[in-house]
């Protein structure tokens, strides 16, 4: 995967926690939902279980009921069709039909009406017992001999309402005798109802055919009677089935009911068991609603959550992005530069080279890293820089400059200048130290050489005046500090200007140069110091040395200068470049006057001398020097 698609899919990252957040809260809202409307449906399909075997079972109870009847009824037509209607037999099954009604509770009643619609069995006609004759006409027109079931009917001897189960009989001739009845009470079956106990709102109905209503529990007297014809279940081609689930909206109390209808297969008969669906499922609904509040809280916890962790991982995203620019910015400055740049940690190991090491120490990063930071660091120097680091680690020093030696792969070794800082870690405990080491070898080349010019003569190449006043001070105060001999020469050329004159002022300087030379030679300690002191004057300062060992040397150059025989044809009674030479020696410490002039002037003396004396000759300054003098002869 390349830098920029994975930065890209890096940056998306927030907004797909977020999807998945949001997916996951929809997810569970979902699947909680989907579960109580599973649970829900649940409730209903038991509803409607229930309401089935209560209505099967009813609508078996009402055809028993009417079986009942009907055995009754269709022993009595028998009777009739065979004795006739004489009064002897009327009174017979009137005696007969007493004892059965009386055996059979749900009996209302039993009758035997003639062919003009008289009661046989007691005095009165239809007209005077029911409000309805439609089943006594539908046996006088229809030669049926099967039992009818009638619409409900009110008697009107009690004020009950009642059904109706008729059979037609017929005279000998074979035309209409009349109608044996059985009557079955409403009440006896609302009554017989109320046992089914299926919940506050619920009820149970039996129906007549065309679609009056015979018994009802609960208000049996509010309803009985009452058509519902124009109802679905009576209109709807799709509901004329031998039974099944119904739902509808009641048109007696406007309330949505979960119900069965069962139609029964013998009589024109339809029983419906309806329950009050809000009641049915008021106890899912309470349920659902705290179930799915409490899943809408964790839903809504849940959301918080992952906004809250969505908003710190954009948070952490931008703190990376800017950790990463940062250390860009780092590395641009690190890398780019020529200084080099380390880290050092507290094993004093290199941990970290920028790329300039090639140039600074000759060796690449990858080579240095994990090698000991002082390893190429000069011996003599090593001790000063070992010390900084050390104190750094104690925590005793932040930051420290330093310049050192340092060996490089190729070149014999580079002056290195280091700014050390320490590091800490976030507790503020030293972790280690970043050096930026740049190469200051041109710097210090330069440094020695301006040292060089400060301090020496650009002509013989020996100590300029500058240095020689200098030391004379430093070793005087040795001197003293030692309680040793300090000598000073002054040597001077003999009639130089007549050789300027003679050879030129080039040449002077070259002959200068010479003498200069042979005098350098003459330095056999490496404290003595041989310097130009002005135009063809020389001085010599011998450290340690008394006033013999003065003489000794001081004669030892100007025979070396004369044996050089450097032509002077000027110069008489040599022919060549010879010198006088003053000398003079002392013990700073015991001469309590005395300082660095007087020796220059006790020297200086001794040259004149030495020069009027004839010259190419030592004087020495004192008793020492005139014994010399008289020793060599001269
Ligand atoms: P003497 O010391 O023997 O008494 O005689 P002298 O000729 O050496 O004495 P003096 O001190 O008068 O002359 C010194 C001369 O040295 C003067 C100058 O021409 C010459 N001289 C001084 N410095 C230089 C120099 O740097 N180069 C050259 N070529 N000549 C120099
Ligand atoms: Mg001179
Ligand atoms: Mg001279």
């Amino acid at each position: 995967m390349s830098a920029v698609t994975q930065r890209a899919g890096w940056s998306r990252l927030p907004l797909r926690a977020a999807a998945f957040v949001a997916l996951t809260c929809v997810a569970i809202l979902s699947v909680s939902g989907w579960r109580e409307w599973a649970a829900r449906d649940a409730v209903l399909k038991s509803a409607e279980a229930e309401m089935a075997n209560v209505a099967r079972s009813l609508t078996q109870h009402a055809e028993d009921s009417l079986d009942l009847l009907d055995s009754g009824v269709v022993g009595v037509v028998s009777r009739l069709e065979m004795d006739g209607t004489e009064p002897a037999t009327i009174a017979k099954l009137k005696t007969l039909q007493e004892a059965r009604k009386k055996a059979i509770e749900r009996i209302h009643s039993l009758a035997i009406i003639d062919d003009r619609g008289n009661w046989l069995t007691s005095p009165g006609t239809i007209g005077t017992t029911f409000n309805d004759d439609a089943f006594f006409r539908y046996h006088q027109l229809s030669p049926k001999r099967e039992p009818h079931v009638g619409r409900p009917v009110k008697s009107l001897l009690d004020g009950e309402w009642v059904v109706t189960l008729s059979r037609r009989f017929n005279k000998l001739d074979g035309s209409f005798g009349g109608v044996v009845l059985a009557t079955i009470s409403s009440g006896y079956l609302s009554h017989f109802y109320e046992q089914f106990e299926i919940g506050r709102n619920s009820s149970v109905a039996l129906t007549h055919g065309d679609g009056l209503i015979i018994a009802r529990n609960p208000s049996n007297e509010k309803f009985i009677g009452r058509s519902v014809a124009n109802t679905p279940l009576f209109r709807d081609a799709g509901l004329q089935r031998p039974g099944g689930v119904y739902h509808f909206k009641s048109p007696l109390d406007g309330a949505e009911r979960v119900s069965f209808f069962k139609r029964s297969g013998r009589y024109p008969l339809v029983l419906l068991a309806t329950v009050d669906k809000a009641e049915l499922l008021a106890p899912w609904r309470a349920a659902a609603i705290s179930r799915m509040l409490y899943v809408l809280a964790l839903v809504m916890l849940l959301a918080i959550i992952g906004a809250v962790l969505v908003r710190q991982l954009q948070r952490g995203q931008s703190m990376a992005a800017a950790l990463v620019e940062k250390e860009a910015h780092f590395r641009l400055l690190a890398e780019g530069s020529s200084d080099m740049v380390t880290r050092i940690g507290l094993d004093e190991r290199l941990r970290y080279v920028s790329p300039s090491s090639i140039g600074v120490v000759g060796w690449r990063a990858n080579q240095l890293i994990g090698t000991p930071a002082l390893a190429g660091v000069h011996a003599d120097d090593r001790p000063q820089v070992q010390a900084l680091v050390d104190a750094m680690k104690r925590g005793e020093k932040e930051e420290v400059r330093v310049t050192y030696r340092n060996a490089h792969r190729q070149n014999a070794e580079v002056w290195l200048e280091s700014t050390m800082r320490v590091t800490r870690k976030d507790n503020g405990s030293v972790d280690g130290v970043v050096a930026i080491s740049r190469d200051i070898t041109e710097q210090k080349k330069l440094e020695n050489r301006l040292e060089t010019l400060a301090i020496e003569d650009s002509l013989t190449g020996l100590a300029n005046r500058r240095r020689f006043d200098e030391r004379l001070k430093e070793e005087w105060a040795r001197a003293y500090r030692e309680r040793s001999s300090l000598s000073l020469l002054m040597i001077d050329v003999d009639h130089f200007k007549s050789y300027n004159d003679e050879y030129g002022h080039p040449a002077g300087d070259a002959c200068l140069r010479q003498v200069a030379q042979i005098i350098a030679t003459e330095m056999h300690r490496s404290s003595d110091l041989a310097a130009r002191y002005g135009g063809e004057e020389f001085a010599m300062l011998l450290p340690n040395t008394d006033a013999a060992g003065c003489a000794l040397i001081g004669d030892r150059i100007r025979r070396a200068i004369r044996d050089a025989g450097l032509v002077h044809t000027t110069n008489h009674a040599a022919g060549c470049v010879t010198a006088s030479l003053g000398g003079a020696a002392c013990r700073p410490a015991l001469e309590r006057t005395a300082g660095v002039t007087s020796l220059i002037e006790a020297a200086d003396q001794a040259l004149y001398a030495a020069k009027d004396a004839g010259r190419n000759r030592l004087m020495m300054s004192g008793e020492v020097s005139n014994l010399l003098l008289k020793a060599s002869g001269q």
